[in-house]
């Protein structure tokens, strides 16, 4: 599903140029439940962000269900990311002037669904997250593992292959923590594949293998 071989990336700082990425070697295969562990700066969003197509990479090569991600065009990019991926992020990235069933559903409007349609389908994913009674609601009135469950939700309804979570729990409390893990494990037991990146022991514990980095090495997978 996911291969990478070799990957680099630097960032330029100025003259400088940072190397970020030192030639990761990993393969997660379709269905896994992976965590990417590593402290702060050794790489783990750069390397989500390269996963999920949101950022180019300067050497190696990247294959998403066996196609090569590499220089692709805005409109390739947008076309494999609609495809496989669904995001999610620490700070759940809603939109404050839309409902949760419109935030649900915005991912749809850009597949250019009827509204009415892809208001339909948003209120099944909000059931399947147990949100269904605030679909009329804005994120401000949410908690916060409320807002992350939408922004699953609005991950998963583009049925993507692969779900990215870049510390989706980093700013919830511990029960929260665990509701948002059960319906990632939940999706994971149908067949998607679920790749986390977190902090915490207790988020890599309920995964089935974690990658570790250590400044832009893998040190164990
Ligand atoms: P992590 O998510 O593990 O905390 P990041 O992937 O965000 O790490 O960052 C890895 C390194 O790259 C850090 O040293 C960070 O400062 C640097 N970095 C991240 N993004 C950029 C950027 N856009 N420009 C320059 N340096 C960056
Ligand atoms: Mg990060």
């Amino acid at each position: 599903m996911v291969t990478l071989e070799n990957i680099h990336k630097y960032y330029e700082v100025g003259a400088n140029k940072l190397h970020v990425l030192k030639g990761l070697d990993m393969t997660i295969e379709e269905g896994e439940l992976v965590s990417i562990m590593g402290s702060s700066g050794s790489g783990k969003s750069t390397l989500l962000n390269i996963l999920g197509i949101l950022d180019d990479y300067d050497k190696g090569t990247y294959s998403l269900n066996y196609t090569p991600m590499k220089n692709l065009s805005q409109t390739k990019a947008a076309y494999y990311r609609n495809q496989f991926i669904g995001f999610v992020f620490q700070s759940f990235n809603l939109l404050s002037f839309k409902n949760a069933m419109e935030n649900v559903a915005l991912p749809l409007y850009y597949q250019k669904v009827p509204r009415k349609e892809r208001n339909k389908i948003a209120l099944e994913y909000l059931d399947r997250v147990g949100l269904r009674e605030w679909a009329e609601h804005s994120p401000n009135e949410m908690s916060g593992g409320q807002r992350q469950r939408v922004a699953i939700a609005r991950a998963l309804i583009s049925k993507p292959k692969v779900i990215l979570a870049d510390e989706p729990t980093g700013a919830l409390d511990t029960k929260t923590s665990e509701e948002v893990m059960e319906i990632f494990k939940e999706v994971n037991r149908e067949g998607m594949t679920v790749i986390i990146v977190t902090h915490e022991n207790d988020v890599a514990n309920q995964t089935q293998r974690v990658i570790r980095l250590k400044d832009g090495n893998i040190i164990s997978h």
